[in-house]
């Protein structure tokens, strides 16, 4: 992932309040999120890449395509919006978190912002601790 691409984009979520929700904790648990996300970082950093975390909050429930905010449940797995667009749920969301990533990319190129500069000095501290 990190080797393709020169931006990789992700939720910056919790995964301690993922845990209180019983419903979604032993998928959470099973796929080790938290590990994952630090490889993610670990490889952005070992190849020159960028790894963004962005802010999860309203992710799901906004349209990517005209950016109004469309109501769902977790079990509604279809996105359907007013202005016609119609897309599987984590598609929707993951076009919205790959926007929010580029604007953080875009504003990190003209003024230094600081959410990016985390995640590459995260990058780095977690490239020197895997090789201490
Ligand atoms: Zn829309």
């Amino acid at each position: 992932m990190c080797k393709s691409n020169d931006l990789v984009a992700y939720e910056n979520l919790s995964v301690r309040n993922l845990l209180r929700n019983h419903c979604l904790a032993k998928s959470i648990s099973d796929a080790s999120w938290y590990l994952f996300r630090q490889w993610i970082e670990y490889f952005a950093g070992k190849f020159g890449k960028l790894a963004v975390a962005v802010a999860p909050h309203y992710t799901s429930q906004k349209c990517s395509t005209c950016g109004a905010i469309v109501k769902k449940s977790l079990s509604t797995r279809t996105h359907i919006c007013s202005c016609g667009c119609s897309l599987h749920r984590d598609e929707n969301a993951a076009i919205n978190i790959l926007n929010l990533a580029r604007q953080a990319r875009d504003g990190q190129s003209r003024s230094n912002a600081v959410g990016l500069v985390a995640s590459t000095l995260l990058g780095e501290s977690l490239l020197e601790q895997a090789t201490r």
